[in-house]
């Protein structure tokens, strides 16, 4: 029996031969040094906030170079897969701005010439290439059951050796081919292994674009390929796309580096062109001053969701992640802060090499700041209005109602050289300014500071409306008048004059603005007071301190 002959026993009803997917898709036409990548994501629906930086990058070295990102889903481990996985990972990674060239669109579409994207449509095409390790005498059906598997691991524990099918404990590479069909033909299952070339005390160099040079051992197991409902493993499936889908560069994360001997062993017994390695530190935090992966079970911020519910702007996201990817575009930002990201040129020799790249949020959250900062109002309020109509309906339902006057408020110190950094997400803006508004607005909690006296507040604030007041002094009026006002009342409207005698006073101009802050607001902190109160009006501000 030809080895061919036994291939199609093992593998019947394969619709095309390697030689014919081959042909299906050639190599592809790029300018020179253009990247090819992927994202190959489980669809489990979850997405890792170090997912969305390897699936960053990836769009951008692709960009970059004039390649090609594409989206390919990895389903061969069905129990991991949840339904509308595919979709709502798509969804996540659009919401951050991150789109794709070519592959899954949803769990039934996808676009590009090397599809299918999704690996369970795939089937014909690694049984093709597995067919061809067959007949090559590269791979064979393999019968052993989990209890001789479970016996080998024992003995292997016991006599100290490395655990795994290979070597002298692979024993099914030994099966003919005659004895192979005949328990086939008595109903056991079988799997397909590689017979592997490798020599586990022989060291392959690897040479990652990040990592740098590495020598590891060869792979000497006897891997899975194809498992016994006709499903190929990952390492199996993942070198096949690469290699068809023209990948010239995988970017991944470095958990996958230990695969690596496995996976560029594979890539020569298939006869393959290995790509180029870029395998990404993890993201790690830092957990009472142990220094642990972000974890998915114990780190909320690990999920991009994450940060979606709490209302990060996206685009403050893809800069923080922009600052863990390459070391030197920080200095990039500050030097070019209303810059586009696009305009910065990624390298993976300025990736992290290291074990982990820390993930700072108190970080993120500083460049969120400076980001919504220097955002127009009109920017604001259109992110402040799909944040809320998702995850605060009340407010959403108050700022839509009065477009004009949000924007006043959002816009008081902004659009200007150095702009009030107040909200390093859109989840916080409700809570700085609701007093702005009647709905939300309760006379409870004043903070008063220096004056707490109930009859001396109300001194302060009647005399201010009846004879201060007048709704159309320009700033630097109307501070003047805070200034006769606490000259009158017996606080001194100049500092110097009160940090010279504090003794002659009964406190400072300060103390008094304080005091009107206070009865508008309920806050001691807030946006500039003379800028509330023209938004507020003569009205509203009546009303608030009756309330006092
Ligand atoms: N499907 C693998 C994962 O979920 C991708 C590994 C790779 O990029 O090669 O991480």
């Amino acid at each position: 029996m030809t080895n061919k002959e036994y291939a199609d026993i093992l593998l019947p009803g394969v619709k095309h031969t390697w030689e014919e997917y081959e042909k299906m898709y050639p190599e592809r036409d790029l300018p020179e040094g253009a990247i090819v990548t992927r994202y190959a994501p489980s669809p489990t629906g979850f997405v890792h906030i170090g997912a969305l930086l390897v699936s960053f990058l990836s769009s951008k070295f692709a960009k970059q170079t004039g390649g090609v990102n594409y989206l390919r889903i990895e389903d061969t481990d069905q129990e991991r897969s949840i339904e509308n996985g595919v979709s709502s990972i798509i969804e996540s990674l659009k919401s951050f701005g991150i789109e794709f060239d070519e592959g899954a669109i949803s769990e039934t579409e996808e676009k590009g010439n090397y599809g299918p994207y999704i690996q369970s449509k795939r089937e014909d095409i690694y049984k093709a290439y597995a067919k061809k390790l067959i007949e090559e005498d590269k791979a064979y059906a393999s019968f052993a059951s989990k209890e001789e598997l479970d016996e080998i691991r024992k003995e292997q524990e016991i006599s100290k050796q490395r655990l795994g099918y290979y070597g002298r404990w692979a024993k099914d590479r030994f099966i003919s081919h005659e004895e192979a069909i005949k328990r086939i033909e008595n109903g056991e299952k079988y799997i397909i292994r590689i017979k592997s070339p490798g020599d586990f005390y022989n060291k392959i160099k690897i040479n990652d674009l990040i990592k740098g040079s590495m020598e590891m051992p060869e792979n000497d197991i006897d891997e899975v390929i194809i498992k016994s409902d006709g499903i190929p493993t990952y390492h199996f499936a993942h070198a096949i796309d690469d290699h068809l889908m023209r990948t010239t560069h995988v970017i991944r994360g470095d958990e996958w580096l230990s695969s690596l001997p496995k996976h560029i062993q594979l890539f020569q017994m298939l006869g393959f062109k290995a790509p180029k390695y870029a395998h990404i530190a993890p993201l790690t935090k830092n957990d009472n001053g142990q220094i642990r992966k972000l974890s998915k079970r114990k780190d909320p911020e690990a999920a991009v969701s994450f940060f979606t519910e709490e209302g990060v702007p996206k685009e403050a996201i893809m800069l923080y992640l922009a600052t863990v990817a390459n070391s030197n575009f920080e200095a990039w930002l500050d030097a070019n802060p209303n810059g586009d990201i696009d305009n910065f040129k990624f390298e993976f020799k300025k990736c992290s090499a290291s074990a982990g790249s820390l993930f700072d949020l108190p970080k993120l959250y500083n460049i969120s700041k400076n980001y919504i900062s220097r955002l127009t109002k009109d920017d604001v309020y259109d992110g402040i209005l799909k944040y809320t109509e998702k995850y605060d309906k009340d407010f959403y339902e108050i700022i839509s109602k009065c477009p004009e006057y949000t924007k006043d408020i959002l816009n008081i110190e902004r659009e200007q050289k150095k702009p009030r950094k107040d909200y390093a997400k859109y989840s916080d803006v409700k809570n700085g300014i609701w007093y702005m508004y009647d709905e939300l607005f309760e006379a409870k909690d004043y903070e008063w500071q220096n004056i707490t006296d109930k009859e001396e507040i109300k001194n302060i604030l009647n005399t201010y409306i009846n004879d201060y007041y007048n709704e159309n002094d320009d700033k630097d009026t109307w501070f003047s008048k805070i200034q006769d006002l606490s000259n009158k009342l017996g606080y001194a409207g100049n500092m110097k004059d009160y940090r010279e005698n504090p003794d002659n006073y009964k406190g400072n101009v300060a103390d008094v603005s304080t005091v009107i802050r206070v009865a508008l607001t309920t806050k001691s902190q807030t946006p500039d007071l003379y800028e509330l109160l023209r938004l507020l009006g003569w009205k509203k501000i009546n009303e608030r301190f009756n309330l006092v």
